[in-house]
């Protein structure tokens, strides 16, 4: 298809007539289709199907003789951490293993930060008149959703293919009332980027008005690559440790996207201070985790490369399915401007671009051929995207079938939201 801008008001009318054709016959045929959310397919979870049957009957001793069965260790098994201590950047005794959710281990940190304060901080944050966070955009809405919920004022910084733009990051830092930071430092959510090196250090050693500001390093997608390249992610706790700031981030991560999203093991990794904080709080909050969980993880991951075949496998059902969507964008949309789209190297989203205020419109459009999207603005604070621009697309959990499908409507829909724009 001509460029939109190049055509005149007659043949847009006409491209829109036909497009809307193409739109009742995709409508005629009755899709049930959902790519909200970043959910692993069932084929993805079947290859960890092992781990239901482990530990076994009678296996429920941990390499330190302890009854897994039982209460306590609240940091987590000595082996875990072991076998983790590679993906986290830290020694095993510097890690803590939670129970299924990353998330819920970076909802504690806050909520402790709040109503306790961290190691450096005079008080407990809830006491400061006002608090914020930076929040680079586009982004993750449970992140915001956390924000929101503890009335955290967030500040978007944009995003750059290198990380957050900082040369803003370090102008908006000096504000005391600036406690924190998300980051998604490797294929970050939804923009697909990678933090380099040079991103990270300036992280590790910006000056913050805030002695007690913290970076929440969530780590989510360290293994889930969707090509042969590796990025070697700067390891964040050493380059703060060298630029004497040990306590500035904590390192989140799960395996909920390597074994079981529902039943996997979180991890919190930071310096000897902040996980003696952690440790504190989490001790009065359980009287330790789903260590069963645990062991049944390292027997299920003990053979050497076995995380790295998980992955392999992994990648094996998620690379058709982004190529599905991209192929499509690309024979659908080429040429024609009405959107640009990330090709991914690893993570669960592929970001489109809509031309200005439409966002909106092409989830309006999709839905009405039975398609559910990711709501627009959902990849901003408190769900506005100024521009109606951006849109997360999570092609991991519908069939390869259905992900062609799928694509096959939001590539229309993107398509007759630009063309009805340049109409307006
Ligand atoms: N962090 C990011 C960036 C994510 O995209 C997700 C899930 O989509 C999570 C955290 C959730 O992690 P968990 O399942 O460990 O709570």
């Amino acid at each position: 298809m001509p460029p939109l801008a190049d055509q005149t008001p007659d043949l847009l009318r006409s491209t829109l007539a036909e497009l809307q054709a193409r739109y009742a016959s995709l409508q005629s045929r009755g899709l049930k289709l959902d790519m909200t959310r970043g959910k692993p397919s069932p084929e993805q979870l079947d290859l960890s199907e092992g781990l239901l049957t482990l530990p076994g009957n009678r296996d429920h001793l941990t390499e330190a003789g302890e009854d897994a069965r039982n209460y306590g260790g609240v940091q987590g098994l000595a082996e875990v951490r072991a076998l983790f201590s590679g993906v986290l950047g830290a020694p095993p005794e510097q890690i803590a293993v939670g129970n299924n959710s990353s998330l819920a281990l970076m909802h504690d940190c806050l909520v402790y930060a709040l109503l306790k304060g961290v190691p450096g901080g005079e008080r407990p944050w809830s006491r400061e008149p006002e608090i914020r966070f930076l929040c680079p955009v586009p982004g993750y809405d449970r992140h915001f959703a956390l924000c929101e919920t503890y009335g955290l004022v967030m500040e978007a910084v944009p995003m750059t293919p290198t990380g957050p733009d900082m040369a803003v990051v370090e102008e908006r830092v000096r504000d005391p009332r600036v406690k924190g930071m998300w980051c998604v430092p490797q294929y970050s959510n939804p923009g697909g980027e990678t933090y380099a090196d040079e991103t990270v250090e300036r992280l590790a050693r910006m000056e913050a008005g805030a002695p007690d500001f913290r970076l929440f390093w969530d780590n989510a997608y360290a293994l889930h690559h969707l090509t042969e390249r590796r990025p070697n992610l700067r390891n964040v706790l050493e380059a703060a440790a060298a630029a004497g700031r040990p306590d500035r981030p904590i390192v989140f991560a799960s395996t909920s996207k390597v074994t079981l999203a529902g039943a996997g093991l979180a991890f919190l990794a930071a310096s000897p201070e902040n996980l003696r904080w952690y440790l504190g709080h989490a001790g009065k909050r359980s009287i330790g985790p789903d260590k069963l969980n645990q062991l049944r993880h390292v027997r299920f991951l003990r053979e050497a490369n076995a995380l790295e075949r998980l992955m392999e496998g992994h990648r094996r059902l998620l690379a058709p399915k982004f190529k599905a969507v991209t192929d499509t964008l690309e024979r659908v949309l080429g040429g024609s401007g009405a959107a640009r789209w990330t090709t991914p190297e690893g993570g669960y989203f592929i970001l489109l671009e809509v031309p200005d205020g439409c966002a909106t419109r092409v989830v309006e459009l999709a839905a009405g051929c039975g398609l559910a999207m990711t709501p627009a603005g959902a990849t901003h604070p408190y769900g506005r995207d100024p521009d109606d621009r951006m849109l997360r697309l999570a092609p991991s959990y519908p069939s390869l079938a259905e992900v062609e499908a799928a694509a096959e409507v939001i590539a229309l829909c993107t398509l007759i939201a630009a063309t009805e724009a340049r109409l307006r």
